[in-house]
């Protein structure tokens, strides 16, 4: 045997890669000994061979007849016995959960006679012609993509009609494929295969791996097992179920049940569920039975589980089990508990949570107090708050410019595309196990599901008389499911007023939860994480949020408003202009030092070209030419388009910026310095402690920096009561990473500007890169992320490692931090602590996913 195929009762939990997440699940619960219908998994490998080879592997049939021999032996039926017929599900599973991507296909071994056998088996006419009729629409759908339009609905026909309906199902299929429906269960079963196999490369579960950052090449493995029957009566049903709220975290137990019905009818929101408690009444034994294999499986994966079940004639079916998606507040909920229960270790526990769901929590909501009446309510399905036109299909969401909110009855795995484009989704029908749901919790999209009084179709919405169109705003609340007409304003998130000092966590499940993984991330992190912040209000904002040091403050944003005019004046070579900023600077240092007190402040020297402070070639062009037609002076107009047209530059981020100014324009840097100077020595001589460094940008030669620091020097001295005050170097240019030995000789710290330092190690501008081929490149994979988003380990992360190595070898005891928007970026960071960098420096709001991410990183 090649060793395609495992037995349930040959595999576990851990087997993911080769027997995709579900196979890898049933076989753990058969392990335990819960109530699975038997069954074996093809492996992943076997699915690589076929999508590669075009045919199946070799072997692999006869392995899948020989697995079912053991089950037809272990379980007293045979496949396809036309007096009593054993039927299969043929189910995909990849080792990454994928919600509907991909296909299943139920009742495999049903034909012209075995379903006579299933009538007289279950004593149930109606139910074995309405399987049969099911399993030629999945099969013509799934196996020979017949349209599912094609077939003629179900409806409440009686076994007579339903037998009917099988003929007419029959021609379809016929006259769509050329071919008859095959009565040869073998050959079901193996087209069944390889259609699973192919289903890997459908064109929804590529996108939805590419948004989902899945690799494309794993495969699918391939279940297949005994069907069990939920559309036997009214003893019978199918469910799916969560050991604890997805939504909040909080303990009980949550799904959606329907009775007499097949466990797809649940996922597609087709019809309307009850909640799980009602299962209680209807079937107590088995919902006994069912809490406590939902105890035992939280147990056994210590973590949050879904599951899929079924009840056929009051016996409970375990189908499927995984470690569930949850919102980003339960997840924070649920790894506190588990800590609270004994079950995981605080490390373990930040592990749980991730940078980017804390993000998603600080997003702002709808504010209830001017908010209008809501239109209805739903399910809340997946939070945050959402305004945007009304579309009805995928495509005008893909194609539509602004924000739209995407309404549909249900939602299937057609609509990704408009999905992903939408700012929300709204449906009608399906609960909180609905693929709307489901998909849009994954996304961290918000969304409001079977919102049941909403009328909804293909150009309109109805609710209580009043109608709305394409086009027409509306609000939708993913957090408690309400619907608003119109555009609702916002407010902050719960979680961002937390951080602010407004609120404390006592009482409250997330806040508490979130303070308990902060505290612990902050113990636990090698990296410090500072704020780029440039105003005293950011700084003290930064400081609520957790940093402990301002990492990069940009000067030049003080220049702007009134004191632009200073900087003309300047350019215009009026150089008491210098002595006018001073003071101004002064000041705003000053103020920035009170506001982090004790704290590293690190301020760049001056970086953009001086030319961005004077008005366009355009518009004064415009100007003079107005005065001179007027027969005016055009005055100091004419001088400063003088100014600006000597001072043009083709590439002027490659041009005269950063330390060349600094070096070309007398006392300009030499004015900023003394500022910083003074400014500290009047916070010491107020008391305070005032912690400045001064920072050098865009070097890229030691000689540079060593010209700009003697000055420097000279001035600090010449500052009574200033305290010592450390120089140091943005890196940025690749060159100054590779002379990073030279360089820390004159710096005293670097820090990474890895904005520019991508931009030019790639030799692309960030401005213009995200309309011209950004798109295209990370379609064609040349990279998954924009290097703007993510550093890019291998090329500029390895210029990060040079410098860090050749600064370090010069000055051991070099400090070196980051200070590009890369700072705030969660992989970004895991990868600067694995550099031995010092700290992160982001923007004020990032500060608290950083804080978490480094600990993250630690753990
Ligand atoms: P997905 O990965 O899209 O959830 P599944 O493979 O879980 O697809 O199958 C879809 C549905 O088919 C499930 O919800 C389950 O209830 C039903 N199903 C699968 N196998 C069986 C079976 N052996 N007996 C009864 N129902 C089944
Ligand atoms: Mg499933
Ligand atoms: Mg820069």
């Amino acid at each position: 045997m090649s060793g395609y195929v495992y037995d349930f009762i040959e595999g576990n939990k851990d087997l993911k890669d080769l027997l995709g997440g579900k196979g890898a699940n049933l076989a753990e619960m058969t392990r335990m000994g819960l109530p699975v219908p038997p069954g074996f998994t093809i492996t992943t490998e076997a699915c690589q061979e076929y999508l590669r080879t075009g045919s199946m592997p070799t072997g692999l049939l006869a392995e899948v007849e020989h697995h079912l021999r053991q089950m037809q032996t272990r379980i007293g039926r045979t496949f396809g016995d036309p007096r009593d017929p054993l039927l299969l599900s043929v189910r995909s599973g990849a080792k990454f959960s994928m919600p509907g991507m991909m296909e299943t296909i139920l009742d495999i071994g049903l034909n012209d006679s075995s379903v006579a056998g299933l009538a007289r088996q279950s004593g149930d006419e109606r139910f074995a012609w309405d399987s049969y009729r099911r399993l030629i629409q999945m099969f013509g759908r799934t196996v020979f993509d017949v349209p599912a339009g094609e077939f003629e609905d179900g409806g409440d026909r009686d076994a007579a009609g339903l037998k009917e309906l099988v003929e007419a199902y029959k021609k379809v299929f016929q006259a769509h494929t050329g071919r008859d429906f095959p009565q040869a269960i073998h050959e079901q079963l193996f087209l069944a295969i390889g259609a699973v196999f192919r289903s890997w490369n459908a064109e929804r579960a590529t996108l939805y791996r590419r948004q989902e950052r899945i690799p494309q090449d794993l495969g699918t493995a391939v279940n297949i097992m005994a069907m069990v029957f939920g559309n036997r009566g009214d003893d019978s049903g199918t469910g799916v179920a969560f050991t604890r709220d997805p939504a909040t975290g909080l303990r009980g137990s949550y799904g959606d049940y329907l009775r007499n019905a097949q466990g797809e009818d649940v996922v597609a929101g087709i019809r309307n569920t009850i909640g799980l408690s009602e299962l209680a009444t209807i079937d107590p034994a088995s919902y006994r039975q069912l809490l406590s294999i939902m105890q035992r499986l939280e147990q056994r994966y210590r973590d949050l589980c879904d599951i899929e079940f079924t009840i056929e004639n009051g016996k409970l079916w375990m189908l499927q089990t995984r470690v569930g998606k949850r919102t980003p507040a339960a997840a924070f909920v649920i790894a506190a508990q588990l800590v609270d229960e004994g079950t995981i270790t605080l490390d373990e526990a930040l592990q749980r949570v991730t940078g980017q769901q804390l993000a998603q929590l600080m997003f702002p909501s709808f504010d209830e107090t001017t908010a209008p009446p809501p239109l209805t309510t739903g399910v809340a399905a997946s939070p945050g708050a959402a305004a945007g036109a009304i579309v009805f299909d995928s495509a005008a969401a893909a194609a539509a410019t602004g924000p739209v909110i995407l309404v549909r009855r249900e939602t299937n795995p057609d609509d990704l595309p408009g999905m992903i484009a939408a700012q929300g989704i709204l449906t009608s029908r399906g609960g909180k196990t609905s693929h709307a749901a489901v998909v849009a919790r994954g996304m961290g999209k918000t969304c409001v599901c079977g919102a049941e009084e909403l009328e909804i179709s293909d150009d309109r919405l109805v609710i209580g008389g009043r109608t709305l169109y394409a086009g027409d705003v509306i609000s939708i609340d993913g957090t408690n499911g309400r619907v608003y007409a119109g555009s609702v304003p916002v407010h902050a998130s719960k979680v961002v007023r937390y951080f602010e000092g407004e609120l404390t966590a006592h009482g409250d499940p997330l806040l508490s939860a979130i303070e308990r993984l902060m505290i612990h991330a902050d113990h636990s992190a090698r990296l410090g994480v500072h704020a780029n912040a440039d105003t005293s209000a950011d700084a003290a904002r930064a400081r609520r949020f957790g940093a402990t040091g301002i990492g990069l403050c940009r000067t030049e944003h003080m220049f702007l408003g009134d004191r632009r005019v200073l900087i003309e004046r300047l350019i215009l070579g009026e150089h008491d202009a210098l002595a006018a900023l001073l003071p101004l600077q002064r000041t705003d240092f000053e103020r920035l030092f009170e506001a982090m007190d004790g704290l590293p402040v690190t301020i760049r020297l001056i970086d953009p070209p001086l030319h961005e402070f004077l008005p366009s070639l355009e518009e004064l062009t415009a100007r003079v030419a107005r005065a001179t037609a007027l027969g005016e002076d055009p005055g100091r107009d004419g001088v400063l388009l003088a100014a600006v047209r000597r001072m043009h530059e083709q590439n002027p981020m490659l041009g005269l910026r950063g330390v060349r100014l600094g070096l070309v324009v007398p006392g300009l840097f030499a004015m900023q310095v003394r500022a910083v100077a003074e400014a500290a020595a009047a916070r010491v001589a107020a008391g305070g402690d005032p912690r400045p460094e001064i920072m050098v940008p865009l070097v890229g030669a030691v000689q540079e920096l060593e010209i700009v620091r003697a000055e420097a020097e000279s001035i600090l001295a010449s500052v009574p009561g200033a305290p010592p005050i450390r120089i140091g170097t943005m890196i940025e240019v690749p060159r100054a990473a590779l002379t990073a030995g030279q360089i820390a000789g004159a710096a005293e710290f670097f820090s990474f500007g890895t904005n520019d330092l991508t931009q030019m190690t790639w030799g692309f501008s960030r401005d213009d890169v995200e309309g011209a081929f950004f798109g295209r490149y990370l379609s064609l994979g040349v990279f998954a992320t924009s290097p703007f988003e993510t550093i890019d380990p291998d090329g500029v992360g390895e210029l990060v490692r040079i410098a860090v190595e050749r600064g370090r070898a010069t000055r051991p005891d070099l400090t070196v931090g980051v200070c590009g928007e890369h700072g705030g970026d969660p992989a970004s960071v895991h990868f600067f602590h694995e550099a031995g960098l010092d700290y992160v420096s982001c923007s004020p709001f990032r500060v608290p996913i950083a804080r978490l991410e480094a600990g993250r990183a630690a753990v």
